[in-house]
Parts: C-alpha cells; structure tokens; sequence
C-alpha cells in the first residue's frame, strides 16, 4: 500500500480534494472522473462525468445519495468496458454494490478505477435540500469531526446511522478522514497497482505516524456501529411472520420505487412488473367472496418478500430503497436484520470479495445435507 497526506489549503477540505482530483484529470492517466457535484438549484448532488478538469466542482463528501452511483457505473460499463480508464468517486456501500453487480454481469471493473471515502453518513434527500438553504451540508457534517459536534446524527438515514462500513474495503484509492486532523490534513491511500500509478505524480507528505492513530479510530467507530446494529436488529425483531409482516406494509400503494432504486435489483422486467399475476375479473370478486373483502392491490408481500427472497444475500444495507418510499415505510427495519441474518447463516459479505460468489448462484452438492437433500 502506498500512502501520503494532502495538506488542507485555506481550511476548505473539498476544494483541496476538488485540487487534487483536478490533478488526476490533467495527468492524463484517466480520461474521466464520476463524481457526485452540486446541482444548479444546489438542493443536491448527482453523479457527472467530466472530462475537462476547469468543469470540475466535485463534493465528494456530500452527506446525501439520491441515486445509486454502482448502478450508474453499471450503465456506463454494462455492455463494454470502456477503453480508457475512469476513475470513480463511491461511498463504500455504493462500492460494495458495484462488487455485488459485477457479479451479477451488470459491471465491469476493466478500465474503472475505484476511489473509496470515508463516509460520515448521509440524509435522506428531502432533509439535505432543507439544510442546504441555509449552510453547506457538507461543511455541517465534516464539522461533526473537526468541533466534535454531534447535532447531525439524528439527522442521518437510518441506514447510516447503524452502517458498519463507513470505510472503503475495496478500493484501487482512497481518501480517508477518520482519525485525521481535517484542519490540516486528510489521508490518500492506494491500495492496488491502479490506484499506485494514479496518484504516482502527486505530491503527499509522509503518512507513516498518522496511520496507526487511524486504524485505532477506524476500529472503535466500526466496533460502536456493530453494537448499534445488534441493538437496532434486536429491537426491530418484531416483524416477522406473515400478520406483523401484512402490518408493516399495510401503507404500501405497490410502487416498486424501492426496488428501482435498489443497486442490486437490477433485472431489466421484474417479475412483479409483469402481466405474470394479471388475473380475470371473477377471480378478485371470488377472493372478496371468500373474505367479505379484498385490499388492493393484491400482490403487495408477495412483492416485498420476492423481492427480499431474490436479493438478500446481496444486500448491501444502503437504504436507497427506503429513502425511495414515498409511503415512508421504515424499510430499512425489515431488510437489515433480514440480510444480516441470511449473510450470516451463508457466511457471505457482500461486495467485500470480488473472487467471492454468490452463494445462492454456486451449486454445491454437500450443502444443507443435515435437512434431508443428499
Ligand atoms: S450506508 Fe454507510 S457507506 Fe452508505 S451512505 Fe450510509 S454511512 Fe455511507
Ligand atoms: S434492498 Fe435496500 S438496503 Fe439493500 S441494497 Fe437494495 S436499496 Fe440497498
Ligand atoms: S417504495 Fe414503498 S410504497 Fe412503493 S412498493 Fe416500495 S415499500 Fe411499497
């Protein structure tokens, strides 16, 4: 691994990363960079490929996802690989998806190279718009490490609140802001041959004594977040079976905008989306027979835990899915102890490996013969 700090220029931590990303571009050594950049209304940012290092005015930090960058990258890369490199700004979870989709043959990484960030977590996109009016969010929440001020967490998706990744795992670089001091300086790692060749003409000053105090940071915020889940998963663990589970989507108008935001669902027609559950006229008046009466529409769970049933093991908790609700559903209290228990009963961490399969796409003939299949 290679490492070096970047020294923070007129106390403003992304216009010295914006600087340094500039760099990379006029290097030559990529052809584009994706990154998340402010909107004209300035109510929120959206991934941008820019070629030209002058149209650059990135917020790599910014605290809001309102669309899913792997899915982007799998747009770009999908079909062919692009012919010279890119490099891509992510979120971790948002990398972990693109490892997942990779996968699932919706990515390529050939010609893409990843720079993770630290995340400090993100607010659903309605909150982000509203504090934008009156400071910049980003500058807000880099604040909760350089004034330790915490007045933003309660403010965070709930996602974020309880993300146990909040550093890149896998990433060709980084850029690190746990365990620095922000005033002066954040950390730039390259952790592949890739990311090493990218920032090989930049200059960063010595990192050596700055990491140790990092990975003791990095290691108490992930051990403080892997208890906070444990208790959101123990207090949610209420909804299960089908009555608690009909309860908890009973707002649920069958949208399908959480599964379209969802980076890992990707097919192209859903099954939910086809005529597959169509049915004649007589038969929804015979299920109104049955019962005296007939919610619709129908095939709301059916939807819900298809869905889960397909995708769970992938899940990489982001919690696009739930801020996409406009019913506001608490989704997230569903699918976190959901994919937190399947990843664990599979042994399966999604997006961590990409040489690790899927466990549900691997046939393995010794499996599960404790419960009869051999
Ligand atoms: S889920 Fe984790 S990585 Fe993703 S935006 Fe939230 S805090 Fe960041
Ligand atoms: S189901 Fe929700 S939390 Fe899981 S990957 Fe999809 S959008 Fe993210
Ligand atoms: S986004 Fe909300 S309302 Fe729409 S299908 Fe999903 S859970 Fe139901």
């Amino acid at each position: 691994m290679q490492h070096g700090l970047l020294k923070i220029k007129n106390d403003d931590v992304s216009e010295t990363v914006n600087e340094f990303l500039r760099e990379l571009l006029a290097s030559k050594k990529i052809s584009a960079l994706l990154v998340p950049q402010m909107v004209p209304s300035k109510k929120t940012v959206f991934p941008v490929l820019i070629s030209d290092p002058k149209k650059l005015s990135a917020d790599v930090f910014a605290p809001v996802l309102p669309v899913s960058t792997a899915t982007m990258v799998s747009k770009i890369t999908k079909h062919q690989a692009p012919s010279t490199p890119i490099a891509v700004v992510l979120h971790p979870c948002q990398i972990r998806a693109l490892i997942e989709l990779t996968k699932l043959n919706q990515a390529r990484l050939e010609n893409i190279i990843l720079i993770g960030v630290d995340c400090l977590g993100t607010y659903p996109v309605t909150t982000y718009a509203v504090l934008a009016e009156k400071k910049n969010p980003t500058k807000q929440i880099l604040e909760t490490l350089t004034k330790k001020t915490s007045d933003t967490e309660s403010k965070l998706r709930t996602a974020c609140k309880v993300c146990t990744e909040p550093i890149p795992g896998y990433a060709d670089m980084s850029i690190g802001l746990y365990g620095m001091h922000l005033e002066k300086e954040i950390l730039i790692q390259a952790h592949t041959d890739a990311g090493k060749k990218l920032i090989s003409e930049v200059t960063l000053e010595d990192a050596q004594d700055k990491i140790k105090h990092r990975d003791q940071v990095v290691k108490k915020i992930c051990e403080e977040r892997e208890k906070a889940v444990q208790s959101f998963i123990h207090e949610k663990a209420g909804s299960k079976g089908i009555e608690a589970l009909t309860k908890f989507f009973d707002t649920c108008s069958n949208c399908h905008n959480c599964m379209k935001a969802c980076p890992i669902c990707y097919c192209k027609e859903c099954l939910f989306d086809s005529s597959i559950f169509d049915a004649e006229g007589n038969k929804f008046i015979r299920k109104a027979e049955q019962k005296g009466l007939f919610k619709m529409p129908s095939d709301v769970l059916l939807f819900h835990v298809g869905r889960m049933n397909h995708m769970i093991l992938s899940c990489v908790k982001c919690g696009l899915c739930e801020q996409a609700c406009p019913s506001l559903i608490p989704l997230m209290d569903i699918f976190i102890p959901a994919a937190v228990n399947a990843q664990k009963e599979f042994t399966y961490h999604p997006g961590k490996d990409k040489d690790e399969k899927i466990p549900m796409i691997v046939y393995r003939e010794d499996e599960y013969t404790d419960v009869g299949e051999a």
